[in-house]
Parts: structure tokens; C-alpha cells; sequence
């Protein structure tokens, strides 16, 4: 006999871009546009000692941002 047990199951079902709102559909685990994520702790002695922060970009704010920087990006 067997028994079974009912779980929780939580899987991504899309990414919105933290910049423009545009959303990314995930299915399968499969992202329908890559994108940027990130993630930082901060640390001592920042002002957000020990906060997480994290976001996500599309490509195309991705591009904009980059953009910005006066050094390119290391492109390998
Ligand atoms: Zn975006």
C-alpha cells in the first residue's frame, strides 16, 4: 500500500522587468527572453548592512542601462 503526502509546489510562472514592468513568461522553467538578475548582500560598512537586495531586466533595459556606464562591459 502506498500513501501519499500532498505538497506545496512554488515554480516561477513569469519574470517582470523591475525597470519598465515588462513581463517575461516562464513555462517549464524556460524563460521566453533571458534576463538579467541580481542579487547583492550588502555588507559593513554600507548604510544597507546586511540587506539583500535583488532585481530583474530585460534585455532591452539591460542595453539602456550599460548604456550609461562610462567603462563598457566586459564582453568575452
Ligand atoms: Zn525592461
Amino acid at each position: 500500500m502506498k500513501q501519499y503526502q500532498t505538497k506545496e509546489i512554488q515554480e516561477i510562472s513569469k519574470i517582470i522587468c523591475n525597470k519598465c514592468g515588462k513581463e517575461i513568461a516562464v513555462e517549464n522553467g524556460r524563460y521566453s527572453a533571458d534576463v538579467l538578475q541580481v542579487e547583492k548582500r550588502w555588507n559593513y560598512p554600507s548604510d544597507k548592512d546586511n540587506e539583500v537586495h535583488r532585481f530583474d531586466l530585460c534585455e532591452e533595459c539591460y542595453d539602456a542601462f550599460v548604456q550609461t556606464f562610462s567603462i563598457p562591459v566586459e564582453v568575452r
